[in-house]
């Protein structure tokens, strides 16, 4: 299994570099009025590329099974479980929360992967990036993708805002590097650019002097998110601008930079940036970043030049008063090439929902590239935050992290020790963990469900959600009033990335109970951590 999901990884980056080599070469189009007329354009270099990336690469076995892995990761392989502290659910600090040594997963990566003949320097911006400031998916994604072209000798850099939540403690070499006005509403707002390191990946905080970005969490603070977003767009460009950068790829994600695109072509290609190619990706099409006209003329641009059938109306909204713009839907237009998660939810969105005309229209630069895991931060036989390592060929960590846990959260154990080892039947009770996004996409109905039939059939489970919504979090906070007194299911309402790394290696089963899932790393973590997905 855990191989499966490494070349799954594997596959991912390649395709992202080919799509990236192709974007950057000088044949590529270079300017936003063929973007425009995009689906107009005969078939071009894109198709051939997707065929290219559809499949494995003859190397990826010899990538997955070399001795230096297997030997790195056998080393790391130590019980001793005589001195072990068995967590109880009466810890004055819960197991979880416990002092961690600092994670650098760079300095695990073993730095004999191939490098690229043609280096590119790429740049993302994104509202996410694991651990520091993620969510979800996203925040994975982009820290993965970013270390894997690392690797291969880019240039990589994530442009990230400073949320005031941001976890300062996990950024190396964190210092001031510019101080430069961006545009926002009718004035210049003093902002800072900060740059540190992540796990060995270059960041770049922006974090302007108004108050947004303020918070304690990186979503739903106490100012307007989607001129934040706007506003963090136009700064990302701003300082490319002032610091004269000239990426050869600006990588955005999601609405929140969906806008970065259009003022790229329609401002910043006219000032000095000319180099950068644009990639869209779209991890969620739930999100569609709406916006007044007014809105988005608040970062400079013109809103109601933007609310065409071409650009960036959101096509439900045409005939209404007022019609209102998608910032997701402008940045698949003024992007050179969009993608998302996986070829299956690219065939779903082309097929259904109100951006499939749209897609549909842009159909020869949309691809899909399935996600993978970053394997350095998804390593059970790596991972800082497990009371016990483990790997495919040996399995031992895995049963006395179940132990741990179940022992931890006052679930009861299965089995008992003997010496300094775990009896065999610590596995005859399935252990089944959600770690999810509580939110409807998520099958939250489904969930409810669940903790029933798991404890009729005498299983255990454990839910780590968090809810953005109050009304779903009393509907949990009542579920985890009935069920938490037994000994049988635990309901965590909160986020926590070491508890997720320790459920994720208890695990017996993943539960993924989605309505609809455009990819899900969740299952995929599941895998590497020896654990079936439902
Ligand atoms: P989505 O991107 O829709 O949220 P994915 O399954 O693709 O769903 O990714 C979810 C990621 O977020 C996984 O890494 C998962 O472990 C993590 N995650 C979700 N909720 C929590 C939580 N409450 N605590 C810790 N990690 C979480």
């Amino acid at each position: 299994m855990l191989r499966v999901d490494a070349f799954i990884c594997l596959v991912q980056k390649k395709s992202f570099i080919k799509l990236y080599t192709c974007l950057s070469s000088p044949h590529e189009v270079d300017n936003r009025h063929m973007l425009l007329s995009t689906w107009k354009r005969k078939q071009n270099g894109f198709k051939i590329l997707v065929a290219c990336s559809a499949g494995p690469h003859p190397t990826a076995n010899s990538y997955l099974s070399t001795g230096t892995n297997t030997e790195k990761e056998s080393s790391a392989i130590d019980c001793g479980l005589e001195e072990f502290s068995w967590p109880s659910p009466n810890d004055e600090i819960p197991f979880w929360k416990k002092d961690f040594p600092l994670w650098d997963v760079s300095q695990e990566v073993f730095d004999d992967t191939e490098k690229d003949p043609d280096l590119m320097h790429i740049i993302h911006a994104t509202a996410e990036m694991a651990p520091i400031a993620k969510v979800g998916g996203l925040g994975d994604v982009v820290t993965g993708l970013a270390r894997a072209c690392l690797l291969r000798g880019h240039k990589v850099d994530i442009m990230l805002p400073f949320y005031e939540c941001i976890q300062k403690q996990q950024i190396n070499g964190l210092e001031l590097m510019t101080t430069y006005n961006s545009y926002h509403d009718g004035q210049w707002v003093p902002t800072n650019a900060y740059r540190g390191v992540v796990s060995g990946i270059p960041l770049i905080l922006i974090e302007p002097s108004n108050h947004f970005f303020k918070g304690p969490a990186v979503y739903g603070g106490c100012y307007n998110e989607l001129e934040a977003y706007l506003f963090f767009s136009r700064a990302c460009l701003e300082w490319m601008q002032v610091t004269g950068t000239e990426p050869d790829i600006i990588h955005v994600h999601e609405w929140q930079t969906g806008a970065l695109p259009l003022l790229y072509w329609d401002m910043y290609q006219c000032l000095s940036i000319k180099k950068p190619r644009l990639l869209l990706t779209v991890h969620n099409m739930e999100h569609y970043g709406e916006c007044s006209k007014d809105q988005l003329s608040k970062c400079g641009l013109d809103g109601s030049l933007y609310a065409t059938i071409d650009k960036a109306v959101d096509d439900r909204t045409i005939g209404h008063n007022p019609e209102r713009l998608s910032l997701l839907k402008g940045g698949i237009v003024y992007s050179n090439a969009v993608v998302t998660v996986s070829p299956t939810y690219l065939k779903e969105t082309l097929c259904s929902g109100w951006l499939a005309s749209t897609l549909i229209r842009n159909r020869d630069k949309y691809h899909g590239i399935l996600n993978g895991v970053d394997t350095a931060m998804w390593n059970p036989a790596t991972d800082v935050f497990l009371p016990a390592k483990f790997h495919a060929e040996n399995i031992e960590g895995k049963r006395i992290c179940k132990h741990y846990v179940q022992r931890g959260l006052g679930l009861a154990p299965n089995g008992s020790l003997v010496g300094s080892c775990l009896s065999n039947d610590t596995n005859r009770v399935p252990l089944v963990i959600c770690i999810t996004r509580l939110v409807a996409q998520k099958g939250l109905h489904l969930i409810s469900h669940a903790i029933k039939h798991i404890e009729e059939l005498g299983g255990q489970m454990v839910i780590l959600g968090k809810a953005s919504d109050s009304r779903v979090e009393r509907e949990f906070e009542s579920l985890t009033n009935l069920h938490n007194q037994g000994t049988s299911v635990r309901i965590l309402l909160t986020y926590s990335e070491e508890l997720s790394h320790m459920l994720y290696a208890a695990a017996d089963m993943v539960l993924v109970p989605s309505i609809y899932e455009p990819c899900g790393l969740s299952q995929m973590i599941g895998m590497r951590y020896g654990a079936f997905h439902l």
